[in-house]
């Protein structure tokens, strides 16, 4: 028996994630949920986002599944899911992009894994007005050393462990020659150290046109925390958008898996959402906990019911579609 943290999250959170404890389970997978909230509900009951309780929960079982949580722009309480890889130092945020057969798309054979930096930079919320009257502001993104070193090893590791042969570190290191240039100076040291990897960079802007033009030249992109945030979304437009995106959160101590996509509070409680994002970060997790197996059959269940397409969610078939629970159903079904 496995323990893992549940936080459903809000907006489609809730409906998106039972789903995929619903797959998991029918898998014949047994994890004991703790379920805790976090984001808008936890507001609600504890006047806290993100409680103590939540924390200790994920310090005990190490690993969590986690649904999108909302978090307000401008004003309001300061990003949950950022606190928690800050909490647990989940500095390396992978998330694969592959094409799935049937999936109507621009490309057919897109494989690739963005490895972000997940804790630096624009993301460690060191920003502030200059003055009262509120006239500028300013962020600051630092980039460390050890930050850089342990994220590019990360990436080039993942590499030599998934059979990949590529590593692409993306960079603007013309214009940000000190943050961005120790990221690529960093990238070029350790990529000397795996000979049998070939090592390219590309810079933000050229890389986004590369990406649209021509994706099947990468394989693993590893890039800081900005960078990193905007590309795996594009990667996920390549093989059908933000619905098949999956994301693992890891780190020394604790692993988190959730969706690529946020909370969607334009479709929330319309049982619209599209749950194979989040079934396939429960693919990540399993696989985090050796239940490779499991893992397997829910990928390929995943994989043919969106090829179908028969019984998908109004993002893969408008014309057609079915609820996120009956998705679910047929996941299940598939597996069987
Ligand atoms: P979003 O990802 O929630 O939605 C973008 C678009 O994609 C919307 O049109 C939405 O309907 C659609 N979409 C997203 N997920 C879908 C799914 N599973 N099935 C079908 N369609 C789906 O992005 P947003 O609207 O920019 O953000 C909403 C909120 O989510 C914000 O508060 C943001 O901060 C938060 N967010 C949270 C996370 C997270 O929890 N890790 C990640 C991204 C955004």
């Amino acid at each position: 028996m496995h323990h893992a943290v549940l936080i459903p999250g809000d907006g489609i959170g809730p409906s998106i994630s039972e789903v995929a404890l619903r797959v998991i389970e029918a898998a014949g997978v047994k994890i004991e949920w703790e379920t805790v909230e976090a984001g808008l509900p936890a507001i609600d009951k504890y006047k806290d986002p993100l409680p103590e309780h939540v924390l200790e929960a994920i310090r005990r079982t190490r690993v969590a599944l986690k649904g999108p949580i909302t978090t307000p722009v401008g004003s309001g309480f300061r990003s949950v899911n950022v606190a928690l890889r800050k909490e647990f130092d989940l500095y390396a945020n992978v998330r694969p992009s592959r094409s799935i057969k049937g999936v109507k798309s621009r490309y057919a054979d897109v494989d690739l894994v963005i490895v972000r930096e997940n804790t630096e930079e624009f993301y460690a919320g060191i920003e502030h007005y200059i003055d009262p009257a509120r006239s500028a502001a300013e962020t600051i993104g630092v980039v460390t050393r050890t930050g850089s070193e342990r994220i590019l090893r990360y990436a080039y590791e993942y590499a030599r462990a998934h059979g990949r042969k590529k590593v692409t570190t993306v960079h603007k290191a013309n214009i940000l020659k000190y943050t961005s240039g120790l990221f690529l100076e960093v990238s070029r040291k350790i990529g000397a150290e795996y000979p049998d990897i070939i090592t390219d960079d590309k810079i933000i802007d050229n890389m986004a046109m590369q990406m649209v033009m021509n994706p099947l030249q990468f394989d693993v992109i590893v890039t800081t925390n900005l960078f990193g945030d905007i590309l795996s979304d594009l990667a996920s437009g390549l093989v059908g958008g933000l619905g098949l995106a999956p994301g693992a959160n890891i780190g020394y101590t604790a692993a988190l898996f959730e969706a690529v996509h946020g909370s969607a509070p334009d479709i929330a409680g319309k049982n619209l959402a599209n749950p194979a994002a989040i079934i396939l970060a429960g693919v990540m997790l399993l696989r985090h906990l050796k239940e490779s197996a499991a893992a397997d059959r829910i990928e390929k269940a995943v994989e043919e019911t969106v090829g179908e397409g028969k019984a998908v969610t109004r993002d893969l078939n408008p014309g057609h579609p079915v609820g996120t629970t009956e998705m679910g159903e047929e996941i299940i079904r598939n597996m069987r």
